[in-house]
């Protein structure tokens, strides 16, 4: 019998739901298995494949959560983190769909009929959106940011530089924030501007980084973009922001939690095939109780995910800082112990680059910084406790 909370099964999905997350793992195991993914991602550098994003995109599965009025396929939010939990367990190399995700929950809460029309479209394609907040000198205190855009002749145009744009490189078009008005709080004129990664005045490098090339900073230098490239209000970004914190952190969390299981999967097959002193090791106690350990906290963390899911799901509106931290810090501190104990647990060859774990590590210790970091999720939830 499956079990109900390991990933092979959930007795809390609807039959439509089970079968959409087999038709996913069933497309990764056939196109992403480890010969066909090093070619996919050009040795592990590059994790997001066009091909792979536009195939998927044709599946439908790029469309959930945007509405079927412009070429979407609907959706919850659930269906959602069921997708992104499957496709970085299958390591489909679609890593620019998480950020992008995050942008299209922007776009459907403040979007414009137009931007809508033109992202939404791009997307269903296969395109790839991004979003950049992050600067060299403010990082988790994202309101101290001070790249700014004024109107020039019904234009805006933007300045400073942005540090950190994951897969700004292969976006449409990134998600900026700046500062429109230098009076008031820091939490006051900011806003969002969508630019296209082509625009004359951006200039996009990539950042070197543990796990590849997937990272940018960005260079804005009079940066011309049209009137209606404001998203949402003008000095409505804070709040903007801070309405997509639910979504996001469900959207770091569900793939974390993925990455987790696929490290707990490799380093479980590896512990029944190896023998030592005769015996498999995973017939010692000192590794069972590691597995132990770690399938209890898949499945907390799994049930984490979905609920807070479902419940954005409820109520959109609804905000949750306390339940979405705690997707995120559970789901990527798990990823980043998952991938340390697989490591141990398959002691040398868990250190080659030859077996997998090593990559899974990398992946996985960037998760517990990006998107917030554990120490920020930790203030949050402490707050929330009245502290
Ligand atoms: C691979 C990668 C991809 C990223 N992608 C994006 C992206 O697409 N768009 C984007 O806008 N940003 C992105 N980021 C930026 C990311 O969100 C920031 O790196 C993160 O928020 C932390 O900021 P920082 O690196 O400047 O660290 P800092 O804020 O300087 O923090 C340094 C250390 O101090 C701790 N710290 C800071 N403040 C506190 C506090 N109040 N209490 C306790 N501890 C604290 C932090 O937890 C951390 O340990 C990405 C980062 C990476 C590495």
């Amino acid at each position: 019998m499956e079990a109900a909370l390991t990933g092979r099964g959930d007795l809390t999905l609807s039959d439509e739901q089970q079968d959409f997350v087999r038709s996913v793992r069933d497309f990764c195991a056939r196109e992403c298995g480890p010969q066909r993914l090093r070619e996919l991602t050009n040795g592990f550098e590059d994790l997001h494949n066009e091909e792979i994003a536009r195939r998927m995109a044709e599946l439908g599965w790029l469309g959930i959560t945007i509405p079927e009025e412009y070429g979407g396929s609907g959706g919850t939010f659930l269906d959602a983190a069921l997708f992104l939990e499957e496709t970085a367990k299958g390591e489909a190399p679609i890593g620019a769909y998480a950020v992008t995700l995050i942008v299209v929950g922007t776009l459907n809460r403040f979007g414009s009929e137009e931007q809508k029309r033109r992202l939404f479209g791009a997307v269903t394609g296969g395109g790839a959106l991004a979003i950049a907040m992050s600067e060299p000198d403010s990082g988790s205190d994202v309101a101290s940011l001070k790249a700014s855009a004024e109107r020039s002749n019904g234009d805006w145009v933007l300045n400073g530089s942005k540090m950190w744009c994951s897969y700004a490189h292969k976006a449409e078009e990134i998600l900026i924030v700046v500062r429109t008005d230098r009076g008031g709080s820091p939490h006051q004129g900011l806003s969002m501007i969508l630019v296209p990664r082509e625009t004359a005045g951006l200039t996009i490098t990539p950042i070197e980084t543990l796990g590849g090339t997937e990272t940018n900073e960005l260079h804005l230098d009079g940066c011309r973009v049209p009137a209606e490239a404001l998203l949402g209000s003008e000095g409505g970004g804070w709040t903007q922001l801070m309405s997509g914190l639910n979504s996001e952190r469900v959207i770091l969390g569900a793939s974390a939690l993925g990455l987790a299981q696929r490290a707990f999967d490799e380093a479980l097959a590896y512990a029944k095939e190896r023998r030592q002193f005769g015996r498999p090791i995973g017939s010692f106690q000192a590794i069972q109780h590691k597995f132990a350990d770690m399938a209890t906290d898949l499945a907390q963390a799994r049930l984490l995910v979905r609920s807070v899911a479902r419940m954005t799901d409820d109520d959109p509106e609804r905000m949750l800082p306390q339940e979405a931290s705690m997707v995120k810090l559970a789901s990527t501190e798990l990823a980043k112990r998952c991938a340390l104990e697989g490591m141990q647990i398959m002691g040398g060859y868990g250190y080659a680059s030859e077996y997998p774990m090593e990559r899974y590590l990398r992946s996985a210790v960037v998760t517990t910084i990006f998107g917030g970091t554990s120490e920020i999720q930790k203030n949050i939830i402490a707050k929330t406790l009245g502290l």
